[in-house]
């Protein structure tokens, strides 16, 4: 076809060229929680896609480990923009919007990603775990959200922007027993994400959010358990198909992947304040089915 076509219009056949531009050039994008894990992932797709990324965490170390991974994909430094900071603080949030601004001079994309289920220092699980636990969990995975929000808001406007929280399967309407704290602060953020999507597209922006299940990141570790036992549990429930049915934990792709979906307007414009579930089929499983009814008989 090319050679009939390019015949027909005179065309030399050297000089035409289908450059495909990136889906986020001239976009920037921050990305909380991006020194590890899922952030990680979706701050290399958006600058391997021509965005501008704010990549964050407190973590020095593991954001440098971020930026280089970026840098070697072949993305320019002018691209980035790298911010140690805590997003539970007032002063972090200003420096992530502020140092955004001086580089890229606009925001069009929010990714509320930062999360972690904080461990009691005491082992305790459960109901009995203290009341600063629940604050400080509900600080990082739901206050740190709003306030991002309201400080990204004007800029979201000028520009028609997007927002992607990042929940949980914890949030239910399954039990979490183990981690009620983590489990409520999540089931919050998607209550939050419903409302504000509502609230926001007045003003043309869109809120989403992604539900990962079990994913292979640094989660497990932040919640103190070492290297080697996060592995264990990993494989252990990759193993287990009542646990997740599809035979492999997620990576961290399989979620960034999503984010980028929802955060780009040719693909999921009509998707508003919606949540998109990644979990192998983990939540599908009920407990009955982890046991044949055939072997009770017989027993
Ligand atoms: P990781 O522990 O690998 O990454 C968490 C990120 O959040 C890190 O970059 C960490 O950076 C950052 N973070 C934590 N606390 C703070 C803070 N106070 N200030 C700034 N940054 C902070 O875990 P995931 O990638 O798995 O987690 C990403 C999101 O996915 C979270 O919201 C989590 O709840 C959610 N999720 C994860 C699942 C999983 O199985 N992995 C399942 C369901 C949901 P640093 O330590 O440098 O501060």
């Amino acid at each position: 076809y090319f050679f009939i076509f390019s015949s027909v219009l005179s065309i030399p056949r050297t000089s035409v060229s289908f450059e495909v531009m990136p889906r986020f050039s001239g976009k920037t994008v921050i990305i909380t929680g991006s020194s590890n894990g899922i952030g990680r992932s979706a701050a290399l797709l958006f600058a391997q896609d021509g965005a501008n990324v704010t990549i964050t965490g407190r973590n020095a170390e593991r954001l440098e480990e971020t930026r280089q991974l970026i840098l070697k994909s072949g993305v320019s430094e002018s691209h980035l923009n790298s911010v140690v900071a805590d997003v539970t603080t007032s002063d972090g949030q200003d420096k992530l919007v502020k140092s955004t601004l001086d580089k890229f001079g606009k925001i069009h994309i929010l990714v509320n990603n930062a999360g972690a289920a904080i461990p009691d220092p005491n082992g305790i699980f459960g109901t009995d775990q203290g009341v600063n636990i629940y604050h400080k969990t509900m600080q990082l995975n739901l206050q740190a959200v709003i306030e991002m929000t309201q400080k990204v808001k004007p800029y979201l406007m000028d520009t028609k922007g997007e927002i992607v929280n990042v929940s949980s399967i914890v949030a239910g309407p399954q039990a979490s027993p183990k981690s009620i704290y983590y489990a409520t602060a999540k089931a919050a953020l998607e209550q939050y994400t419903r409302s504000t999507a509502i609230d926001l597209i007045q003003h043309g922006i869109r809120v989403n959010l992604v539900r990962p299940g079990i994913v292979e990141t640094g989660f497990m570790t932040a919640m103190g358990m070492p290297d080697q036992g996060a592995k264990k549990c990993y494989n252990f429930l990759a193993e287990h198909k009542e646990c997740i049915p599809v035979g492999v934990a997620g990576k961290p792709e399989d979620i960034a992947n999503i984010i980028l979906f929802l955060a780009d307007r040719n693909l999921s414009s009509y998707i508003i304040g919606q949540s998109i579930l990644a979990d192998g089929g983990s939540t599908l499983v009920m407990g009955m089915h982890a046991h044949n009814m055939m072997d009770i008989l017989r027993s």
